[in-house]
């Protein structure tokens, strides 16, 4: 009683879900958001049944990204409450996840209130994206990703706590204060036996719209890089003005353009996993 063992055994496995898999990142803006939203998409184009649950209150953006923002999953909503309540619903009680270019959504942005200028604390936070984890109408799904508020507090390490993951994603940039916070991810799901599949890099270089050239922007040091170069690279995608738009606009980049640079990184990404 107590051991990692029996801590491990009594994780939580999602039944209909075959491989669910975290996206995280050490600190907020490093586009953990974009490569969740990307990732999803790219999985789905492989003909895959795939999930995404936006877990990220600090910045609810996958809505906007995928342009299902104000949707508010009204149907049902009542059932993700009481939060304590850990278990999985009869189907019928289930809320409905939205659908978009074939990725089934739902967002914790939904219940909190998207103008709510404050954040909720993040043990509710933690319960929320547990619950709807149980709450949601899945169904049947070959990936689940949960794109995880950014830092390693309460929501994250319970999580890992509680239920078995298939594996994290870590988002990071090349910039050496990214990289540390990222380092201190990676120490997390290690200490929770969750395996690190691999960094996606992003923000590496700046694609030039004028000449075409690739520009490094974030510095990096040596020291920094070895912690994390254990892991493999899954991506590592440019810093690219037109990534920004069509996030904006509610298309992601792997859709409104697919030749791109940037694309082409989510696929290949999304090929390796
Ligand atoms: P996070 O989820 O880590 O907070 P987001 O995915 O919300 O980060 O990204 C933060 C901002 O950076 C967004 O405006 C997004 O459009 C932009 N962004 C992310 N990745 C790229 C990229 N490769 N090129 C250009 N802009 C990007």
């Amino acid at each position: 009683k107590g051991s990692g063992v029996v801590q491990h055994i009594q994780r939580t496995r999602l039944e209909q879900v075959d491989t669910l898999l975290v996206v995280g990142s050490g600190k907020g803006g490093v586009g953990k958001s974009t490569v969740s939203v990307n990732l999803a998409v790219a999985l789905a184009q492989q003909g895959l049944r795939v999930g995404l649950l936006d877990g990220d209150a600090y910045g609810p953006s996958i809505p906007m990204m995928l342009g299902v923002r104000k949707r508010a999953a009204s149907k049902g909503s009542e059932a993700v409450l009481p939060l304590a309540e850990r278990k999985e619903l009869p189907r019928e009680k289930k809320l409905q996840p939205l659908v978009r270019y074939g990725v089934k959504i739902m967002s914790v942005g939904f219940f909190i209130g998207e103008e709510q200028a404050v954040a909720p604390m993040p043990d509710v936070l933690g319960m929320l994206i547990r619950q709807l984890l149980y709450s949601v109408d899945w169904g049947d799904l070959d990936y689940l990703l949960i794109d995880l508020p950014p830092g390693t507090s309460e929501p994250q390490a319970t999580l890992c706590r509680e239920i078995h993951l298939d594996g994290a994603i870590l988002v990071t940039t090349p910039q050496d204060i990214a990289r540390i916070d990222t380092a201190k991810a990676l120490a997390m799901f290690q200490q929770s036996s969750v395996p690190v599949l691999g960094i996606m890099q992003n923000m590496d270089g700046f694609l030039c719209p004028h000449c075409g050239g690739h520009v490094d922007i974030f510095p990096q040091s040596q020291e920094v890089r070895s912690v994390l170069d254990v892991l493999p690279v899954l991506g590592r995608i440019p810093l690219d003005p037109a990534a920004v738009v069509s996030g904006d606009k509610g298309h992601p980049v792997i859709i409104s353009l697919p030749d791109s640079p940037v694309a082409q990184a989510f696929v290949l990404a999304g090929q390796q996993l």
